[in-house]
This record gives C-alpha cells, structure tokens and sequence, in this order.
C-alpha cells in the first residue's frame, strides 16, 4: 500500500500523541506527572479489551505448566515464606478483563473486603528461577475486586503517561522492595523485560502484619547469548525533576531489560523548558551507566509547519560529540526564521562528524523520499511514538526499488512500550559496534516476541548474490511471553511461508524450516502476524531487517514503486510551494533541488528499465 502525500492521506501519520502533549503545556500535565510519580493506593480499572480465548488457552497451559513448575516451586520452598498461599503461575493472562475474569472463579468462595484501615508490610523478592540471583522486574497488583494496587514507594511503570495507559497498573521493583499494602487477598503478577515468563501469585493477607515473599522468574530465552543486544534510539522525558528523571531512566530501562538508552534532544520554542531529557550532557549519560544498561545522547534534527504537524520531517543524530545546528528548523516549531534550511544540511553535517541517522515515526516528513533516494539516511524508525502507519508505506517501499533500509524503533515520549530494536553484536556491548550493526541491518525490532532468521548461510542485513535463479533454506524462529499468532516469511512483500504459535510452558513458540525457491532478485524477512497486545497494552509487533538477494548482480525494482515515489515527490513540491516561507528564492531552490534530485535518479533508473 502506498501512503499519497496530500492532506487526507497522510491523516494516520501523527509522530506523537499530540493532543496529550498539547494538554501538556497546561497545569493539566504537572498533575499528571505527579499522580505518576505518587500513585493512588486503590485505583480501579475499567476492563481492557481481551477475548476469553486468551483465558481458556492460559487455563489449558497452565495444567501442562504447572507440572513443570512443580519441581520448581518444591525446590524454591524454603525461600517463600510464612503462610503464604500458593496461588497459579500463568504466563498467558496479560490483560485486565482476561485477568479479572480468573479472580472471579478463584476467589468466589471467600469474603473479599480489605479490612479497614490495616496494612501488610509485604516484601517482595523477584529472582531468577535458575540461578536465584535477584532480578528487576515490573510488579503488578490486584486485589480479589480487580482494584489493582500502587503500592507508594514504587515507580510507576506508566510514569508520564495518560491515566487510561495500561503501563499505570505496573510498578517496578528492582530486586526486591517492602510494600505496605492493604490487608486482602492479593494477586501478584510478574516479570522481567521480555524474556521472562510472567509469574502470578495469590497470598492472602488479611491475618497478616508482614510478610516475605519470593517469586521465580522463569527465563525461556536469552537473546545476548547469541549477539542480540537491544536498545532504544528514540526518548524524550519532560515535567521530571532531574532526580526523578534520573530513577525513570535506570529503573525503567533494568526493569525492561533495555541495555542501550539513547536519551534525545529536542528543541521547541517556549515548550522545551519542561523537557528534563535536554538537560543531560553525553559525559551525565555515561555516569548514569550501569547495572546492565548503558545511555548515551542523541539528537532529534526535524521541521514542522506548525509547532506539531507535518514537514520535512525528524531524524534522530546518534553517537554525535556536540549538537548540529540548528536543531530545529522553521518558524512553526523555533517561532523565528524561514523553512530553510533543508534538513539534509543537518544530515550532512552530523554524517560528517560520524553520526549515525535514524529516520523518525514512519513515513513522516516530505524529505524522507529524497534523503532515502539520496543514500543519506543509515536506519528507519517505525511505532516511535504510537503505532501508526506500516510496514508497507515505511520499508518495503523503498526495499522494493533495491534500497537496504535496517529496521529501527524507539519509543519518542516515555518508554511508554516495551518497543525496542535488537542489533546484532560479536563484540562486548558499546555504543560504536551497536549503532555499526544497526547501520548494516544486522536488526530485528519487537515489542515482544523475539526472532532469528536466516536464509542458508545469510542474516539480515546481508546480499546474497546467486548466478541464477536458485533455492535457500529458510530458518525462521519466534518466542515470546505473549501470543504473536504467527510467523511469516515475507519475500518482495508477499508472505510465501508462515506457521502459528503454539503455547511451550508458559510462553509461545513458533518455527518455519523450509526450502524458499528465489526466482527474482528483492529481500526477505521474517515478521509477527498477531492482533494481541502486551502487557503495557500495546499491539504486539516483530520484523527483521531484510536479506537482501540479488540475482546475476541485480537487485530489485519495481517501475511502479518509483513511479509512485515520484508523485510523492512532485506532490511534496507542491506542498512546500504552498506552504513554506523563504527569505529569498535561492533558499527555496535549495530545499526543491532535493526533490527535484530525487525524481531524476529515479526516472533515469526507470529509463534503464
Ligand atoms: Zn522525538
């Protein structure tokens, strides 16, 4: 599907949840970051969406879990003290109404009101079910009522983001915390980034004053151990005090298992007070450094007509030394100045200072085509900042016409998802050899389910070159905590294998080994098929970074591709026509030169067709 640049198509490209930030620049957005930073004790939630399904297959796997746990639970014994009520463990139910709807049938028996006014000292342990080591993780709470609890003391998972954001029911703790809670009959979920299975626990503790209790955190996979190493490319934080800023970032990151953070700067006329993430220098970032997590800094280059809407686009600048300037550009967004210049100016600079540049949220901006047709660009970003647009209009568009585009993501405003991109990495973890695999497609990104591929010998990110027409074996495997549905091999945008999930423990597993016969050049890669979501309420994703193929020496193209690129072009002109401000023509030639460069590259490939 292609995205037409004029007015009504491009109405599903929103970089960012505009209208929460526009209540933002009101007092509306300081409660709201506070109500974050000290949660209600008793919030009630309305049910999310989830089919019973989900509850059903949970039930079905939790019999053939729980006698794998069995031995488990009987060995960790010792560690789980006084009193405690074993309840079930389920990796499937991650949503509320799944959730609340296995209360109901729990807990029917036993009168369900807290006592009043009382509490329980409850200390949590979460460890590694193999190695006991503790580990951090996101707790979340809920009473027999479905009310889930925020214990104060804890940082809320969904800090800085809406009231309704499912990622407000998690709290992170990292290792082990001591929550004073009501005295009820308690559920405790579990778990810890995305390779962990979810831990569910029911103690009671309406007799009780304190407690202790440990709760196993079963690993049923290990993406480093095969060179995966996964990071954010896109964050901004506002409305923190720094301090506050500071927990967010380190707790946040260990507690999702994120092992690179680039934090970024943004810059906007009067707003850009508020945003804490600018304050931080590269030399704050690598202090804030570890226990398993490395920051670094970046820097978000873009222009916009308006202070929000559509320009000619964002760019992410990672590894640079000092900030490109300007920052921003055009009077809509610095509220001084002309749309000039072109960002590719930007772009130049900071690849001349040995930047790595991200394309940010998908297909938004006008200068995407020509700087993706000018080979200025390193890595695309998609769902940064929601989870618009697809994978069409963002990728295989410009994988169609022989272009190598590594898959990247990052999440824009909070770690609001688990979204991330996983880079492949032989070395230890540093931010040079993490950003060279990105900028080689050596990628996959996910917010849950993870993956490997491979066609024979090749990864992603690699050219196949073959004689002739020939055949390659696919390897293709996902697992993940949530239900991904399916695997697929896409090869030139058409889906030429796929295989369903299937529940292993408590986790989903899928596997395509298959011959893949390969009659013309293009790319292939794997993805998730899947209409669930996560437990922080987010449609659940996955895809590689393609293998390119090519085939006595050519690569793909598609002449009705470019054509449609070059209308894309041609309608930016006219955009920019429209809409920009100029000092003068030769800055508005500057900015059209791009376009109009793009359009001759393609049309003389097209010619050659
Ligand atoms: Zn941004």
């Amino acid at each position: 599907m292609k995205v037409k640049l004029g007015s009504v198509g491009k109405l599903h490209r929103r970089p960012e949840s505009e209208p929460f930030f526009r209540l933002a620049k009101t007092a509306k957005q300081a409660m709201l970051v506070l109500s974050s930073m000290q949660p209600d004790a008793d919030r009630r939630r309305k049910s999310r969406s989830k089919p019973d399904r989900v509850f059903r297959q949970s039930l079905e796997s939790k019999i053939s879990h729980s006698i794998a746990i069995a031995r488990l639970f009987t060995m960790l014994l010792p560690v789980v003290t006084c009193g405690l009520q074993v309840g079930s463990v389920s990796a499937h139910v991650n949503t509320r109404a799944a959730y609340v709807h296995s209360l109901g049938s729990a807990t029917a028996a036993l009168p369900e009101a807290p006592l009043e006014g009382l509490s329980c000292s409850l200390t949590l342990n979460l460890v590694d079910a193999t190695t006991l080591e503790p580990m951090p993780g996101l707790v979340r709470i809920t009473a027999a009522d479905g009310s889930v609890q925020t214990p104060a003391g804890l940082l809320s998972r969904g800090t800085g983001l809406p009231p309704s954001h499912a990622s407000r029911d998690w709290s992170v703790v990292l290792g082990s915390a001591t929550l004073s809670l009501p005295r009820a009959r308690l559920t405790i979920e579990a778990l810890s980034g995305l390779e962990t299975e979810m831990t569910r626990r029911t103690v009671d503790v309406r007799e009780k004053s304190s407690m202790n209790i440990t709760l196993p955190l079963v690993r049923f996979h290990r993406a480093a151990k095969n060179g995966w190493r996964c990071g954010n490319t896109h964050l901004h934080l506002r409305s923190l005090t720094r301090e506050q800023a500071d927990q967010y970032l380190s707790s946040v990151s260990r507690a999702d298992g994120l092992e690179l953070v680039f934090v970024s700067y943004l810059s906007r006329a009067d707003d850009d007070r508020t945003y804490i993430s600018n304050t931080y220098t590269a030399h704050q970032l690598q202090r804030l450094s570890g226990d398993g997590v490395l920051f670094d800094f970046g820097e978000e280059h873009r222009h916009n007509f308006g202070s929000y809407g559509e320009g000619y686009g964002h760019v992410m600048f990672l590894n640079i030394k000092e900030l490109i300037r300007p920052v921003s550009i055009g009077p809509g967004i610095t509220g001084t100045g002309r749309d000039w210049p072109p960002m590719r100016r930007g772009i130049d600079q900071a690849r001349h200072a040995g930047a790595t540049v991200i394309w940010c949220h998908n297909t938004f901006g006008l200068e995407e085509v020509p700087n993706w047709i000018g080979g200025v660009l390193h890595a695309h970003n998609i769902f940064d900042g929601g989870n618009h647009g697809s994978y069409e209009d963002t990728f295989y568009r410009f994988m169609d016409i022989g272009l190598r585009v590594p898959f990247s993501t990052g999440t824009d405003w909070f770690i609001y998802d688990f979204s991330r991109v996983y880079v492949k990495v032989e070395e230890p973890l540093g931010v040079s050899p993490w950003l060279d695999g990105l900028e080689k497609g050596r990628t996959f990104i996910t917010n849950g389910p993870l993956l490997e591929f491979s066609l024979g010998e090749h990864h992603p990110g690699d050219v196949v070159q073959l004689a002739a027409p020939g055949q390659l074996d696919i390897s293709a495997q996902g697992v993940g905590r949530c239900d991904f549905q399916a695997l697929e091999v896409v090869y030139n945008g058409r889906v030429v294998q796929s295989a369903p999930s299937r529940p292993v423990g408590g986790h989903f597993e899928a596997e395509i080994n298959t011959p893949l016969r390969i009659s013309a050049p293009g790319w292939v890669a794997l993805r998730v098929k899947s209409k669930g979501t996560n437990e922080l309420g987010a449609p659940l994703f996955g895809h590689t970074s393609a293998i390119y193929v090519e085939i006595a020496g050519k690569s793909s193209f598609k002449p009705a591709v470019a054509r449609e690129l070059i209308a894309d072009m041609n309608e930016a002109m006219h955009t920019i026509r429209e809409k920009a401000t100029f000092a003068n023509d030769k800055q508005a030639e500057e900015i059209l030169n791009l376009y109009r460069e793009g359009i001759a590259s393609l049309g003389k490939r097209l010619k050659k067709q």
